[in-house]
């Protein structure tokens, strides 16, 4: 089920890594944001929405990785929206022939089967340094900026006081910083920033894992996040931080950290 976070604003969280889909309701049809992972999950929020008769006018993608790019077959041909880079990241891994091959090793195996690569990361790119999705609804600004992957993009629903965070400000996945940009921290840590600067009238911040938020919350995630961080940067251990250590919600993550902070050293 859909379940309402804001006025007009509807989230679902998947069963893989608290996925969270974010629908907004529009004039004519809604805007799927990051639709979600499993093909029964898919399919039912497709029901749901074609059951209430609300078709789905656009769909955006906050970033070019495999768990934020599926889509099925139910929600219908609208527009597929992400940043000019992130619709090249894309463009770029499926202009290999061997794309499904290379795809397969990100997926856990357990849930390979129920994901639908049918309509993979056929996304539409929005005009270089666009501002807002062209669609028909709330307005829904495009927050781009260069941590985590490339072509990353934020979505501000203002009127709802909504905050679509992507892969930022979860509070069950530390920051996972992208290794191919030449400054991946700072890159990071400037994103932080970006979002403080807009964090004013935010009342709901949805990340892309983890649970969705209030104001508190989001700045207290945006200083969890930043002292994560600077803890990778600096070469220590992020002490205390509930997303790492025996109450972790999953306890990969603390391997996952390990892994970026030896790839980080090695610079
Ligand atoms: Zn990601």
């Amino acid at each position: 089920m859909l379940k309402p976070v804001a006025e007009g604003v509807r989230v679902r969280r998947s069963e893989f890594c608290q996925t969270n889909t974010v629908v907004v309701d529009g004039d004519a049809g809604v805007l799927l944001v990051d639709p979600g992972i499993l093909d029964g999950e898919l399919s039912t929020i497709a029901g749901e929405l074609s059951a209430a008769g609300q078709p789905v006018a656009a769909g955006f993608a906050t970033h070019p990785h495999w768990d934020h790019v599926l889509w099925h077959p139910g929600f219908g041909s609208a527009p597929r929206f992400a940043t000019a880079r992130a619709a090249a990241a894309i463009e770029a891994f499926l202009a290999d022939a061997a794309w499904r091959e290379r795809v397969a090793p990100m997926i856990p195996a357990d849930i390979a089967e129920r994901v639908p690569l049918t309509l993979f990361g056929e996304l539409t790119a929005l005009p270089e340094r666009a501002e807002w999705i062209p669609w028909d609804g709330p307005r829904a600004r495009v927050v781009e900026h260069r941590a985590h992957a490339a072509g990353h993009a934020a979505l501000l629903i203002e009127e709802r006081g909504v905050l679509v965070a992507g892969d930022l400000l979860s509070d069950v996945l530390v920051p996972l910083v992208d290794h191919s940009a030449e400054e991946p921290i700072e890159d990071y840590l400037a994103a932080l920033t970006l979002l403080e600067g807009i964090a004013d009238g935010v009342e709901v911040v949805v990340p892309g894992h983890g649970s969705v938020t209030g104001p508190d919350g989001l700045r207290e995630r945006i200083d969890l996040d930043r002292a994560y961080l600077l803890a990778l940067r600096d070469g220590r251990d992020p002490l205390g931080d509930p997303r790492l250590g025996p109450d972790a919600v999953y306890d990969w993550v603390a391997g996952v950290h390990e892994r970026q902070a030896v790839l980080l050293a090695r610079r």
